[in-house]
């Protein structure tokens, strides 16, 4: 079989709360760091990503951020018209937006999720869980604290993940009769995180969304200051490196400076040798 191409785009850029990258303290305490400004990291990038599947068409993963964005206590911003999913679309991957066929989110945060409406044609996926914690009413209230509203239109359909294991994670729901893209449930960054692994001849591919925001984060198994429970957090951050421990994986965080490189490169997670820290 050949392999699937895979796009990696690029929708402008974002410096996040040192506290948010890699979570300190315990439950509260975590989460309420981020709300108090604090030093900023530097500017990472704000992925989407697009498969090519041979005969079921364009899944885009993500939709990215938009200059509509607004600065935050955690993250600041920093995206041109330009850098919006349809010029990236017609820049990096040479097609129009009208030609993606599907769209799933690995989550719904803003810079995942602003670009729908321009991809508002397709038909669009997020996990189950996901699509029930955003219509909750502490959903809603976060939203308006943080004046980060839903893109609109939005009206996505659920991905039940309840299909079989596959490899280090519990459940599954294949996108392709081929099973060669694959939904997997990631939960930790939100309730209903999902990632996209890519079955490739030789290897897997993870998009792994914000599960982490880098490699280092991963091994480290440091929770970020957002993820509503930290053990559920781990535990998907631990099952990531079962997988790839399993079967070669590249893994693409959607802010990590250095996945478009691994993913042109095709550099599998390796495990840490013994001893060593991040
Ligand atoms: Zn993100």
């Amino acid at each position: 079989m050949d392999p699937l191409e895979i796009v990696a785009l690029t929708t402008g850029q974002v410096r996040i709360h040192d506290d948010m990258h890699r979570g300190r303290g315990p439950g509260l305490v975590r989460r309420a760091r981020i709300l108090r400004k604090g030093p900023m990291g530097e500017p990472l990038p704000i992925h989407a990503w697009l498969i090519v599947h041979p005969s079921e068409g364009r899944i885009l993963v993500d939709t990215g951020e938009t200059q509509a964005a607004k600065d935050t206590s955690f993250a600041e911003f920093h995206v041109a018209r330009e850098d919006e999913l349809d010029h990236q679309l017609r820049a990096v991957a040479g097609i129009a937006p009208e030609q993606v066929d599907r769209v799933v989110l690995t989550h719904v945060h803003g810079d995942h999720a602003d670009g729908v409406p321009h991809v508002a044609h397709a038909p669009l996926l997020a996990s189950a869980r996901e699509i029930a914690v955003v219509g909750s009413l502490a959903a809603a209230a976060t939203r308006r604290f943080t004046g980060q509203p839903l893109p609109e239109p939005f009206a996505p359909r659920p991905l039940p993940l309840d299909g079989p294991a596959v490899g280090a994670f519990r459940s599954s729901t294949p996108l392709t009769a081929d099973g060669r893209v694959i939904a997997v449930p990631t939960p930790g960054h939100t309730p209903g995180h999902l990632a996209i692994l890519v079955v490739q001849p030789d290897h897997h591919v993870l998009i792994s969304g914000d599960a982490c925001y880098d490699l280092a984060q991963l091994q480290d198994l440091q929770v970020d200051g957002v993820s509503p429970k930290e053990s559920v957090a781990k535990d998907t951050m631990k099952r990531i490196l079962a997988h790839a421990a399993g079967h070669p994986t590249v893994v693409l965080p959607s802010h990590d400076p250095d996945s478009a490189r691994r993913l042109a490169s095709t550099e599998v997670l390796r495990p840490r040798p013994a001893g060593a820290v991040g």
